[in-house]
């Protein structure tokens, strides 16, 4: 009975002359019963099911997305191009915005209200919610509420309270859940949390294939064989493409190497700062970049439709992650391809990532353990647990009413109840089962030869048949990409001789520095490195090499080794740069005043290895003028040069100019001991 409308409005107010597939019975069913759950691919116009209905409904439409990036877009593109008065409150505004458009929804001059679920954790956005007149709420990226999800978020659980708060208050209120991942015991999961048995939801499901999508996998061994074939990847297509990293490093690497090469390229991930953010996004949006190295925080819906390719340099974690990401490419229905570069060796990234993201009992009780009222940042500095886990455990802790949470002078805190036992964990259980799962799912489709691609990827994402797609790699085998050894190489010690900067910290005086190795590289030279520090070998010479084009001669007026217990072929290796430099090496004049307890990879974090290094170094005499290079074997979190250079400046007062160079980086693991 709607129907006559839904087509008006969509061609009025869209300007599309046709529903796609199983848009038309979705608004229907959404009309007619209220509570829905839409399983469609990405891409497919999900939004729509939304958009339309907030020029129908009275009241507000109310959005609740985890993807800051597009709700940007869609606000603009709404009120722009539709005449939609939409706005957002989220973390990436200021709370000048966000205050304006509470205002507006208050005042009833929005149709569309776009929220990230982080916005529920304050108590007093929460209530603010309750008072709109809402006619809908939105769960995008349903999936998410589910432990049996790829992608569980803490964060989503809140939704739930806030659905059930507002059905109380709002009969008429229509309740709509939207993924393009949600394989069956997800689907039931959603539909158990999401609705009640009083007033139950139904669900419509559309088949995942992408027909215009070509799948291919190439095998590689390493980084420099990964960033030779990107290169002919990108060179090889037309149009803009994306390469998907599983590091922020990765990105910065990529889009140095192809830039090098003379490609259009660049970098984004979630270290990036917000401005910057946004002016990547729209110039790539706007095709100004040939191709853009990003991490999955270049997310989900982004509504570029005309993405060609896309690479993923790295194994993604999951198999339903692969599949929304490759999605993205050719959202206009032209052909696109998604090309995976696999090396055996990437699994070990993701199972980290897995257990980064599932905190276990001992998590818990140090949590539990916690003394009165404490906020997030004093959780986190207390426990030295992965800062992803706290917020895992926290929110899970209030969920099940271990915790409450309550502003105290203005700061939101987290006071123990009196609830006694122990909280239920088996959900997490669940999870890292679920998440090993995914991830093996992800390496069956990248080595086990199977009839196709597609199919496989559609039957792993809940289509119960999948014919051969026909065109990808498995269907229509071609020959795959040469390699010539001697690229090979040299884009290896390009890779090496790409050394990583030391940020200066102007507090203790240390200037820009570099460090040579990256741990991430794992090149053998550094693995040599890293076993023979402890003995009381000579210089290698191969590391000499790639470090003499680094040292600036006639600008040191001296070299200082910092003291280590541990690094047996410092002073061989200070002298070869000493020599080099023709300067003096000054091995004595730093020392540790007292034992340090730990060895900076047995902590947990790093405001724990600063306390564990501070003020315990001392300079045995004054330090000559004119700029030393300190010298360090590894540097971690960068604590133990500051410690030097605070020493030294004591000393050597104020003008002192110290350049750090440390011959390998890593990457301390954070909550956990050791280096990733
Ligand atoms: P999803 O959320 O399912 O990934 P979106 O809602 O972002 O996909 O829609 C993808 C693109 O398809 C958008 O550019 C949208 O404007 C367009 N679109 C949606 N429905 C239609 C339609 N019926 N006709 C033409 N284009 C449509
Ligand atoms: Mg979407």
């Amino acid at each position: 009975m709607n129907s006559a409308l839904f087509h008006s409005v969509l061609r009025e107010r869209f300007g599309f002359d046709s529903f796609r597939p199983g848009q038309l019975l979705a608004l229907e069913k959404l009309f007619e019963s209220s509570r829905l759950l839409c399983i469609q691919p990405t891409g497919h116009g999900k939004s729509l099911l939304y958009q339309l209905p907030a020029c129908i409904l009275p009241g507000i439409v109310l959005v609740i997305s985890p993807l800051l990036a597009l709700m940007r877009d869609q606000v603009d593109q709404l009120s722009k191009r539709f005449g939609i008065s939409a706005g957002s409150i989220n973390s990436d505004q200021s709370e000048e915005e966000n205050t304006i458009v509470r205002t507006a929804a208050m005042a009833g001059e929005l149709r569309l209200l776009f929220l990230s679920p982080e916005q529920l954790d304050q108590l007093d956005r929460f209530e603010f919610l309750l008072t709109l007149p809402l006619s809908l709420i939105v769960i995008d990226e349903a999936h998410c509420v589910s432990t049996w999800g790829h992608d569980f978020r803490p964060a989503y659980r809140q939704i739930l309270q806030l659905v059930k708060a507002a059905e109380q208050k709002m009969p008429d209120l229509k309740i709509l859940g939207l993924t393009a991942t949600a394989a069956d015991p997800v689907e039931k999961d959603i539909l158990k949390q999401l609705f009640s048995p009083e007033r139950p939801g139904s669900v419509l499901r559309e088949s995942m294939d992408r027909p215009n999508l070509s799948l291919s996998v190439i095998s590689a061994r390493g980084s420099a064989s990964k960033l030779l074939l990107a290169e002919q990847i990108v060179n090889g297509c037309d149009g803009v493409g994306l390469i998907y990293c599983a590091t922020r490093e990765n990105t910065e690497t990529v889009a140095r190497y192809l830039q090098k090469k003379g490609i259009n390229a660049i970098a984004y991930h979630a270290g990036l700062d917000s401005e910057e953010k946004k002016r990547i996004q729209q110039a790539f949006i706007a095709d100004d970049f040939t191709v853009i190295a990003a991490t999955n925080a270049l997310g989900m819906g982004i509504d570029k439709p005309n993405i060609r390719y896309v690479l993923h340099f790295d194994i993604p974690g999951s198999i339903t992650a692969y599949y929304q990401e490759v999605g993205r490419a050719g959202r206009d229905g032209l052909s696109a391809r998604g090309i995976l570069l696999y090396d055996i060796q990437d699994r070990h990234v993701q199972e980290y990532f897995i257990h980064s993201a599932v905190p276990d009992a001992e998590d818990f009780d140090k949590v539990l353990e916690m003394g009165d009222s404490p906020t997030l940042a004093v959780i986190k500095q207390t426990t030295g647990l992965h800062p992803t886990r706290v917020n895992v455990v926290v929110a899970e802790l209030v969920e099940q009413g271990f915790f409450a949470k309550e502003r105290l002078k203005g700061k939101q805190v987290y006071r123990k109840t009196e609830k006694e036992g122990k909280p239920d964990l088996s959900s997490y259980d669940a999870q890292r089962k679920v998440k090993l799962r995914e991830l093996n799912h992800m390496l069956q489709y990248a080595k086990e030869p199977h009839a196709c691609r597609m199919s496989f990827l559609r039957k792993a994402l809940g289509d119960d048949t999948a014919p051969a797609c026909g065109h990808c790699d498995l269907c229509r085998p071609s020959n795959a990409p040469q390699l010539i050894q001697s690229e090979i190489d040299s884009t290896d010690r390009w890779l090496l001789e790409n050394p990583i900067p030391i940020p200066a910290a102007r507090m203790v005086g240390l200037s820009e520095g570099i460090s040579l190795l990256d741990s991430k590289q794992r090149s053998p030279l550094f693995v040599r490195f890293m076993k023979t520090r402890q003995e009381a070998l000579g210089a290698d010479p191969e590391l000499l090499e790639i470090l003499r084009p680094h040292l600036k001669k006639g600008f040191f007026k001296a070299i200082v080794p910092l003291p280590s217990t541990t690094w047996k072929g410092r002073d061989a290796l200070a002298k070869a740069i000493g020599d080099f430099l023709e300067v003096p090496v000054l091995t004595d004049l730093l020392a540790w005043k007292e034992p340090h307890e730990q060895r900076q990879g047995t902590l947990l974090n790093n405001d724990q290895r600063k306390l564990n290094v501070h003020k315990k170094m001392e300079a045995a005499h004054t330090p000559p003028e004119g700029p030393i290079l300190l010298l360090d074997d590894y540097t971690g979190s960068g604590a133990t040069l500051k410690e030097a250079a605070r020493a030294l400046r004591t000393a050597g007062g104020k003008e002192l100019i110290l350049i750090p160079l440390a011959i390998a980086t890593v990457k301390w693991r954070l909550g956990h001991i050791g280096f990733i």
